[in-house]
């Protein structure tokens, strides 16, 4: 996982404060986030029991809260060995004020963040420790078994400077799969030039999507479409996920792997329609209704769901069912209070959605 650690600092004011006001909100809460470290949260808690290893690069300053997040990280069973300490940079911060209807302001504080550089992903072949089985791409498993080899996969959300996104793509092709989250979107250009590089896998949101495309992209019918015009651009596999209503995918397997299927008598709590290719779409695109759950805190939905479909994929789940597992395990994040705390393990994903992780037995 390349991407960034924040600490988040959240207060729950009665209104939002208007430019030049003071309001008074509840006590902070200080809880670990940035995307980087919640996707590779969300990835060691899908795939401890299998024995796959999440390593994490990134940067933190020489601060308490640097070494707050690391050791949050350590306490998930993560590899921080990778993560530098910057000296003279403070740690990541965000900035989150809350009102009571759930509206927010961030405020976000890069930080050492935007130090990580091409130094710090020079060895990237090394940060997993998973063992590559190109023997087996398509191996659909049923269950994470601890015996299981497991393919390398490198995911990189955008929180990092591009150059470095940029270099990292171009160093790790071909020898691992390359999962981009452009989250948060870089400019039209920048973002124009990470897609054109080529990664196996690019996943946005909707919002994302609009601002990669430059053209609004709102439901998942506009997701499909986007999804297909990002697999234009250059990438193999894309995925653009939206919200309550699902994600929709497009790449070369699309028609494999029957997403479908999963709802054949197993308590799944999915729309009569999952898996089905969207009526009219373009070929190779298939969309994955959303998981029907009772949400409590999307927030961190979007990072759960790129770390579970990197431990999906890892583990050689083909991709329509690697999106419908990503699915279920957003759905369960959405279904918990909390962003990291709410990050589910298998048990939790079975229990909010009927989907037994990674893949449910037809
Ligand atoms: P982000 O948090 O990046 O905006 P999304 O909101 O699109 O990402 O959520 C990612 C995925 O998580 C969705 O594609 C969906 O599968 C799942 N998800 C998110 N919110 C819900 C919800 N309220 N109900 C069911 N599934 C959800």
């Amino acid at each position: 996982m390349l991407g960034s650690l924040n600490m988040d600092i959240s207060v729950t004011v009665p209104e939002l404060p208007v430019p030049g006001a003071t309001v008074l909100g509840s006590a902070a809460v200080f809880a670990p986030g940035g995307k980087g470290a919640n996707q590779a949260v969300a990835a060691a808690r899908l795939a401890r029991d299998a024995g796959m290893r999440v390593a994490m690069i990134g940067c933190t300053g020489d601060d308490d809260f640097g070494r707050a997040l690391r050791t949050a990280l350590r306490a998930e069973g993560i590899d921080d060995s990778r993560v530098r300490t910057v000296v003279g940079a403070p740690t990541g911060i965000a900035m989150i004020t809350v009102d009571h209807a759930g509206e927010n302001m961030i405020t976000v504080a890069p930080g050492a963040n935007h130090e990580v550089s091409t130094a710090d992903i020079a060895a990237t072949s090394s940060a997993g420790s998973s063992s590559p089985d190109p023997s087996r791409p398509d191996a659909a498993i049923t269950a994470l078994d601890p015996a299981s080899t497991f393919r390398d996969v490198l995911v990189i959300s955008a929180e990092v400077p591009v150059p470095v996104i940029s270099a990292a793509l171009a160093g790790s092709a071909g020898r691992m799969l390359r999962v981009l989250n452009l989250a948060p979107a870089p400019s039209r250009a920048e973002a124009a030039e990470l897609v054109a590089a080529g990664p196996d896998w690019l996943v946005v949101n909707e919002s994302e999507a609009a601002a990669v495309l430059g053209r609004r992209v709102a439901g998942l019918a506009e997701a499909a479409d986007a999804a297909a015009d990002l697999v234009a651009a250059g990438v193999l596999n894309a995925v653009v996920t939206a919200g309550a209503a699902g994600a929709a995918y497009c790449g070369p397997q699309a028609g494999k792997g029957d997403a479908a299927g999963n709802q054949a008598g197993n308590g799944d709590r999915r729309p009569a329609d999952a898996g089905q290719s969207a009526a009219g779409a373009r070929p190779g695109v298939v969309t994955v209704p959303g998981f029907t759950v009772t949400a409590i805190d999307t927030v961190g939905a979007g990072d759960t769901f790129v770390g579970a479909l990197a431990v999906a994929l890892a583990a050689g789940v083909p991709p329509v069912d690697a999106v419908t597992a990503a699915a279920a395990a957003g759905a369960a994040a959405a279904a918990r209070p909390g962003t990291q705390s709410g990050m589910p393990r298998p048990s939790d994903v079975l229990a909010a959605t009927g989907h037994h992780w990674p893949v449910t037995e037809r």
